[in-house]
């Protein structure tokens, strides 16, 4: 267990950093940050921050020095820079579970290998592959890059010979992926947590919604039969257990129209579809990813309300903002970012509701009215 007044490492210096570093000052750690960018989200709130780039290795050295503990809050580090770290000081979770996670190909495979369903895959590595493909996927398939996609970022959807030609040019870095489209009529996604002693917790399931390859609205708990609620929750725990994970991880999941879950992507961090466990739970995300990564004991999730969270994107962010503050009940959390760029996640509001009180379509629509 570590102890208080302890420092924690963070590599990345996003919003996930960010919420990360608060949760942890409540337990009396310090956070130390590597960015790249001065006055990073994260920075703003840590006691110290190293800034440089994630591929010098002096750099590293000098972030590791520092800290008793490290973790990240984005997924897009270079695996050597992360086993380096794990020679200075220890790294959670496991390079290995970063590796898997970073690349659609190693992912997919794993969780195959484990009997969990995804949806069906081939790999892309010339344009001869765009046949195999259609002859074995069926237009319309969304071909995706395998690393460094987010957001919807690196990927797009084919319907035919020529769209694929187009989008083997135009989507980087190779090689590529593609996948059956999946017809979903439900996202959802389970945040799991586990700790070294292999104690082990899951969060409520949520629904997700996105636009534009964005989450843009997640409601918890999702509004699926209780069946389909703990399936959704043991493969989440059977994924963690598989990949003995120490940290917090996001199951992002689909419901096809014939009641099958298939995973469509997992991330060891906090995940954006979790941010309604900062008002709806005690210990919410980060909390419970904190607690992981230093050993400390995880709680059972007591969420004691329902909840929807509401992503704010863009420059009509500030716009929003003094209306938000008015409004007696979001709750608003920004995240210190200077410029409001257009698809940017500037900050989320949460919104709780009665436990087991979600209101219908209708009522959830009212309660974001002016969002
Ligand atoms: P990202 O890393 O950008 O989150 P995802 O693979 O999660 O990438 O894709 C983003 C969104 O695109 C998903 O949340 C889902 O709405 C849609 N999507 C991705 N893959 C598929 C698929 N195979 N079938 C149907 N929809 C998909
Ligand atoms: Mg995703």
């Amino acid at each position: 267990m570590l102890l208080p007044n302890s420092t924690i490492g963070i590599v990345g210096g996003g919003q996930l950093g960010r919420m990360s570093a608060v949760a942890a000052a409540r337990l009396g750690f310090r956070t130390h940050i590597l960015s790249d960018i001065m006055d990073a989200p994260a920075a703003q709130v840590a006691s110290g921050i190293t800034v440089g780039s994630y591929h010098d290795q002096s750099i590293l050295k000098q972030f590791a020095e520092q800290v008793d503990v490290i973790t990240f809050e984005f997924e897009n580090i270079n695996i050597e820079g992360i086993e380096y770290l794990a020679t200075v000081r220890p790294v959670h979770p496991s390079s290995n579970v970063l590796k898997i996670s970073q690349d659609r190909f190693l992912e997919k495979d794993f969780l195959n290998q484990h009997d969990i369903p995804t949806t069906q895959w081939i790999s892309v590595f010339q344009l001869e592959d765009g046949i195999n493909a259609a002859e074995k996927l069926g237009f319309p398939f969304i071909l995706k890059t395998t690393r460094l996609g987010y957001d919807g970022k690196g990927q797009a959807v084919i319907r035919t010979d020529k769209e694929f030609k187009k989008a083997f040019k135009n989507l980087n870095p190779h090689p590529l992926i593609a996948e059956k489209k999946v017809n979903f009529y439900k996202e959802i996604s389970v945040m799991v947590v586990q700790n070294e002693h292999d104690e082990l917790q899951t969060f409520d399931v949520t629904e997700n919604r996105h636009k534009n390859g964005i989450l843009d609205l997640s409601i918890a708990p999702a509004r699926i039969t209780s069946t389909l609620q703990n399936k959704a929750k043991e493969i989440a725990v059977k994924i963690a257990q598989a990949l003995k994970l120490v940290g917090i991880l996001g199951v992002e999941m689909f419901i096809d129209d014939q009641d099958n879950i298939l995973v469509n992507e997992i991330a060891p961090r906090p995940h954006n579809s979790g941010h309604w466990t900062m008002n709806a739970c005690p210990f919410d995300q980060f909390e419970m990813h904190i607690r992981a990564v230093t050993n400390l004991p995880l709680p059972p999730i007591a969420r004691h309300s329902d909840a929807i969270m509401k992503n704010l994107i863009g420059p009509q962010t500030l716009e929003y903002w003094p209306k938000i503050l008015e409004n007696g009940r979001m709750i608003g959390h920004l995240y210190g970012k200077k410029e409001a760029k257009p698809g940017r996640k500037m900050g989320h509001v949460n919104i709780n509701f009665p436990y087991n009180g979600l209101p219908g379509e209708f009522g959830i629509k009212a309660a974001l009215s002016f969002l």
